[in-house]
């Protein structure tokens, strides 16, 4: 049986900068339309030119395919509505990370003042720049997602017209959080909706399944898997594909990150055909982010899979990617557009 998915969009992707860009932006370009681009470089993307040319380096490396980047500033509560208008036609959204939480992440916001935010988040209500935000507190590792809670309540209610997207969400309480406010939606990766932190860390320690928001519970898998086996409408596939070189994988102080970018239409056709709702996939990789973001202006592109063996390779220069070596259900054995 052949399954054909129109027109795929990775909500969430880290595709880095030079060499590494080379390395892993045709491998979500070819088989992708289009991809929210996270801006956490070095330094993070937060002006008009640096989103320019960093977005011009892409569309170099990804040339040969029908692709779209679609970028984001790293957030500041120092833009002006003057600059975001300036802006706003090079711009898909704003990505908000506390400070010191993530990967290249010590520039972010370090208190949550409402006082503080709201001309920027005013701004960027009026207009449409959805606000994406990597949701975890400085606290037990555990429990970093369900405090943060709080902080998209208050962000909900205080903005009410702004479009919130909870990034890769991980937990039972952020799924129950979707429900509660009408402008918060959610990514979800490939990883999240495969592992659990016993696959981390369980046994032998799995450097390559180390990220970050770390994998949680049984409870918290499943919680995800429903609404993103459903098709919620309030929920898109983001992969938060996030290449790191071998080295700093397999290193003392892992460096976390999934590399997930070439295997995650596969596997998502196979949890979701295994799951008898293969019919929801489309809304999951496409439709309900072009819904949710509204002015995607989403390239032509038909990916045709088949059940047929794909042997993951080991690594892709020097990025390991998750199931290397194991052999996948499914292939893509045709990409038009
Ligand atoms: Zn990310």
């Amino acid at each position: 049986m052949e399954i054909i998915i129109n027109a795929p969009l990775d909500m969430h992707l880290h595709l880095r900068d030079e060499a590494m860009l080379s390395t892993v932006g045709p491998l979500s370009s070819q088989s992708f339309a289009g991809a929210i681009i996270m801006p956490n470089l070095v330094p993070p993307v937060s002006t008009k030119e640096e989103l320019v040319a960093y977005k011009n380096r892409i569309q170099e490396v990804c040339k040969d395919d029908t692709f779209t980047p679609y970028m984001t500033l790293f957030f500041k509560p120092s833009y002006t509505k003057e600059f975001l208008e300036s802006i706003k036609d090079e711009l898909t959204a704003i990505k908000l990370y506390p400070a010191g939480i993530t990967t290249n992440s010590e520039g972010g916001v370090a208190g949550f003042d409402v006082d503080e935010l709201r001309p920027t988040l005013n701004a960027m209500a009026e207009l449409n720049i959805p606000l994406c935000v990597h949701g975890e507190t400085n606290g037990f590792v555990m429990d970093r997602e369900a405090e943060f809670i709080s902080i998209y309540e208050m962000l909900a209610t205080n903005f009410p017209k702004l479009t919130i997207i909870m990034e890769h969400i991980t937990t039972k309480e952020s799924v129950e959080a979707l429900n509660k406010f009408d402008n918060l939606y959610a990514t979800i990766t490939l990883h999240h909706l495969l592992i659990t932190l016993d696959d981390v860390a369980g046994g032998m320690l799995q450097p390559h399944l180390f990220c970050k928001p770390i994998a949680k519970r049984p409870e918290d898998r499943e919680a995800l898997r429903k609404v993103a086996l459903e098709g919620h409408p309030k929920v898109m596939f983001g992969s938060d594909s996030a290449p790191h070189p071998q080295h700093a994988k397999e290193a003392c102080g892992c460096a976390a990150g999934v590399f997930t970018a070439p295997i995650a239409l596969q596997v998502l056709t196979e949890l979701f055909v295994t799951h008898s709702n293969i019919q929801n996939l489309q809304k999951f990789i496409s439709d309900n982010a072009q819904n949710i973001y509204k002015n995607l202006n989403v390239a032509q592109k038909t990916v045709t899979l088949e059940e047929k063996p794909f042997v993951v390779p080991q690594k892709y220069n020097e990025v390991v990617p998750m199931y290397a070596g194991e052999t996948l259900r499914y292939s893509i054995i045709q990409i038009e557009g």
